[in-house]
């Protein structure tokens, strides 16, 4: 007797695009675009200056994080 109860997982895929492009720290220019590949490896090229960039941060991190990395690489704190 009974139904049977079924949980059922509906996993929504909300999860928004992170933002791919950002204001180059060095010319100020935009848009600095950031690749990020899966193993973590990062290039980092902006549109403006031609500054291009290519270094790795932790598997799985999102551009954003390549950016703050990127800043600290490119030297200090008062950049950002
Ligand atoms: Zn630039």
């Amino acid at each position: 007797m009974g139904g049977r109860r079924r949980k059922r997982k509906i996993v929504l895929k909300t999860k928004r695009t992170p933002p791919k492009v950002f204001r180059c720290p060095i010319c100020e220019g935009f848009p600095l675009r950031l690749d990020v590949e899966k193993d973590g490896a990062v290039i980092a090229k902006c549109a403006y200056c031609g500054l291009t960039k290519s270094f790795s941060v932790a598997a799985g991190s999102e551009p954003i994080d390549a950016y703050y990395a990127l800043l600290s690489m490119l030297g200090g704190e008062n950049l950002g």
